[in-house]
Order: structure tokens, then C-alpha cells, then sequence
């Protein structure tokens, strides 16, 4: 077996094994965050059946996306954001997980193509509230998804976050736990469906199906470790 496909066969395993333990019949979507992996990594990825990547990187992204027209893959944009990158955004991905201002998510709502499905848009959430991190603060995330929630290109599905680094895994948990809890109070405030929650990486995704992720996004240990 080749080092790529023990390394998915772990993650499937990792996944439906606590799914199992937490009696989820539903497993989250696997995401393969691709960022700094070459074109072929991610055919060969692709060819163990693994559909979803995750790119952090415009430019980068737009040369893998080139390369592999011939492949049926869901493209999913994870990084910042800067307005004079939103058109090719908007154009070549079906989901962004990183929407953290009105504006941009204005500007995707515009430059959506005609006749592309509406674009799947998370809001990255501030869930530790860590200065100078990219994500809406909590408090100020009810205002904002009324507004994304009525753009007519865009489907708003849920809230991403990445959880402060180093944190003891009960502290993890428990930012997970508060990103569900502002999904679901949202939910009944604002009168929405949002389902996602993108939340979930290499060294915690069992924290975060523990508090409900339907995305995980995971690099590391899908591909090795990052050069
Ligand atoms: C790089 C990255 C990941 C994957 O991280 P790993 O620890 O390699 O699994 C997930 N989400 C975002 C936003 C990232 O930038």
C-alpha cells in the first residue's frame, strides 16, 4: 500500500471510528486541504476517491485548478480574503469557508458567474476572540449573516473557525462547543438554516465531532507533513 493511501485509510478510520463511538450515523465531509501540495498529490488523492479540497492561496490554487479540469473535483476556498481576489474566487470555487466582512461577501454575491449554482459561503468566526486573527467576533456575527443571508448568488450554510493553537484539548473542545451554540442560537434568532459547521483539523477533528462538525479540514495528516 502506498504511504498516500495509508495515510487516507487512517483518516476515514479516525473519522467513521468516533462517529461510531459518539452512535452518529452521519460522518462529516471529509476536506483535503491541499495548500502547498503539487497538482499530482492531489490526483493521487483523488484516485482513492477523496473528492473535496480546500486551497488557501488564490494564485496557487488557480494553477491546480488548471491542471486538473479533467477531474470532477469540489473546489473549496479556506484563506484570507482580499477584495481584488473575490471575481477569481467566485468564478472557480463552489464554496468559501473564510467570509469575514460584508463587503466581500457582496462583492462574491456580484461576481458569481450566471449560471453557476449559488456559491456555499461560511463565516470565519474570532471564536477565541484572538487579537489580529481573521474571523468575525462573536458578538458582532448576528448582524452580519442577516445581511449575507439575503444576497441572491450566495447560499449562506454555517460558521468555520480555527480554534486558538495550543490550546489543552478541553479548551478546544470547548471553542467548538461555542461555535455550534452561535450556529444554533442564530438558527432561532435570525430565523436560518444553516447546517455547516467547518470546524476540525489534522490534531482535533474527534474534538470537533464531538460538538457536530459537517466539515473537517484536514492537511497534515492526509498528505505528511507540510514541507
Ligand atoms: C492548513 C489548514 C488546515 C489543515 O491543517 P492541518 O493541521 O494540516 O490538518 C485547515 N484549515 C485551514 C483554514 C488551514 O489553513
Amino acid at each position: 500500500m502506498s504511504s498516500s493511501q495509508i495515510r487516507f485509510n487512517s483518516v476515514r478510520a479516525r473519522i467513521s471510528d468516533t462517529a461510531q463511538s459518539l452512535g452518529n450515523s452521519h460522518e462529516p465531509l471529509l476536506l483535503a486541504v491541499s495548500k502547498t501540495r503539487s497538482a499530482q498529490e492531489i490526483r493521487n488523492l483523488f484516485d482513492l476517491g477523496q473528492r473535496d479540497f480546500g486551497e488557501n492561496y488564490v494564485q496557487e490554487a488557480l494553477e491546480k485548478i488548471e491542471a486538473l479540469t479533467d477531474l470532477n473535483i469540489c473546489w473549496h476556498f479556506i484563506g484570507p480574503l482580499q477584495s481584488n481576489k473575490s471575481r477569481l474566487v467566485a468564478e472557480n470555487f463552489a464554496w468559501v469557508h473564510s467570509v469575514d466582512s460584508l463587503k466581500i461577501a457582496q462583492r462574491l454575491s456580484k461576481q458569481r458567474p450566471e449560471g453557476l449554482p449559488k456559491l456555499q459561503i461560511c463565516v470565519q468566526v474570532n471564536i477565541d476572540e484572538e487579537p489580529s486573527k481573521s474571523g468575525v467576533n462573536p458578538g458582532d456575527i448576528e448582524e452580519l449573516v442577516k445581511q449575507i443571508a439575503v444576497l441572491p448568488n450566495l447560499n449562506l450554510r454555517g460558521l468555520m473557525c480555527i480554534p486558538k493553537k495550543q490550546h489543552a484539548a478541553d479548551k478546544t473542545l470547548a471553542s467548538f462547543g461555542r461555535l455550534r451554540q452561535l450556529r444554533d442560537s442564530l438558527n432561532t434568532k435570525a430565523n436560518l438554516a444553516l447546517d455547516t459547521l467547518s470546524m476540525g483539523m489534522s490534531a482535533d477533528l474527534e474534538l470537533a465531532m464531538q460538538e457536530q462538525a459537517t466539515i473537517v479540514r484536514i492537511g497534515t495528516a492526509l498528505f505528511g507533513p507540510r514541507k
